[in-house]
């Protein structure tokens, strides 16, 4: 059988780097999947984003209190994953942290929030205060709220690509979420999990046949603020910045859960994140610093352990 023609671009894509990668039977066909992948992409980011005014979920965060606003049918279908996993975590995960997004300033560079946000915010967080109609596909928030797709829209796009570009090879890379559509014509995919404390340097390597891999951590996104840290990962149930050293990196058949479960992870940490997805029976990994700089130390569960055989790259 012929060798399948490979094609890859890379993209700006919610605000990060995207790489996509097919493989089929010839140029064309893979240029034209590729670019179902890519306009998936673009769909959700414009459905989701909360970094533009015009997305449904912008709209719904400035709809008066108590005013119901219809949803689009793909966010009506999201909606009941995004509750089962808010409530599974106890909130560890929660996509109304958008006030505290901006009490910390996470968008700007990191800020102390003033002391009526802190006397505020909390009544402000926590997808109970939004009301749900599956049937009639509504929400209303009963309090205001901030939605914020930042710890599931990725998930939730890449969720979406199996049904975009049926049949093909694939691999997108969207700013660190992996998802894969099976394996290369090669066999598996060769992922490199980073080191929490040198994003540059690989710590290990997956191969990835299908699913998605999804890593939390605050290396990228952390500020020094008068001697004190602020993160983009919040706390949702104490509503503070998450500063723990380390990353934790998820695998699940589903994007979607994949991006929930690796931020619900970090927020709860090593020991109570590993005991909770041990539980679960969840593939996760948790990569910590080693003090002196030496090998990262790994700390997987069961599930991650039979699915994965980890090269630890030197
Ligand atoms: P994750 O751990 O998956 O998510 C962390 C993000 O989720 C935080 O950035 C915050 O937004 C939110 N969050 C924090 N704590 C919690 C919590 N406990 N529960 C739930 N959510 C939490 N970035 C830009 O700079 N410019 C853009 O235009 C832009 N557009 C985007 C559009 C979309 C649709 C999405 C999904 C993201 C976009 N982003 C943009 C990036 C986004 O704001 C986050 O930085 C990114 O999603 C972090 O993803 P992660 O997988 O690295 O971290
Ligand atoms: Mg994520």
């Amino acid at each position: 059988m012929a060798e399948p023609v490979t094609v890859e671009r890379a993209v700006y894509l919610m605000g990060t780097r995207t790489t996509l990668v097919v493989e089929a039977a010839d140029r064309a066909r893979a240029l034209e999947r590729l670019e179902a992948l890519l306009q998936t992409l673009e769909q959700t980011e414009a459905e989701l984003s909360t970094w533009r005014d015009d997305s449904v979920l912008s709209e719904l965060n400035r709809r008066p209190v108590g005013e119901p606003l219809t949803l689009s049918p793909f966010l009506c279908r999201l909606w009941p994953r995004l509750v089962e996993t808010y409530e599974q975590t106890d909130g560890a995960f929660d996509p109304t942290i958008g006030a505290w997004v901006e009490a910390w300033g996470v968008r700007t560079g990191g800020r102390e929030p003033t002391a009526a946000e802190r006397r505020m915010t909390p009544a402000r967080t926590g997808l109970h205060l939004v009301r749900f109609d599956e049937r009639r596909c509504i929400a209303t928030r009963e309090t205001a709220v901030s939605l914020d797709a930042g710890a599931f829209g990725k998930g939730a796009a890449l969720g979406r690509l199996p049904d975009a570009a049926p049949g093909e090879a694939w691999l997108v890379d969207l700013g660190g979420q992996v998802a894969a559509s099976g394996p290369s014509s090669r066999g598996p995919w060769t992922v490199a999990l980073a080191r929490p404390d040198r994003r540059s340097a690989p710590a290990l390597e997956l191969p990835l046949r299908d699913g998605s891999l999804a890593t939390s951590g605050a290396s990228e996104r952390s500020w020094e603020v008068d001697g004190r840290w602020i993160t983009h990962i919040l706390d949702p149930r104490t509503g503070t910045p998450v500063v723990r050293a380390g990353t934790v990196t998820v695998w699940h058949a589903d994007p979607l859960a994949a991006d929930m479960l690796s931020t619900a992870l970090y927020v709860m940490g090593a020991d109570a994140g590993l005991m909770y997805a041990t539980e679960q029976d969840l593939a996760a990994v948790f990569l910590l610093p080693a003090p002196d700089g030496g090998p990262v130390r790994i700390r997987a569960t069961p599930a991650f352990s039979r699915r994965f055989e980890i090269t630890r790259v030197p």
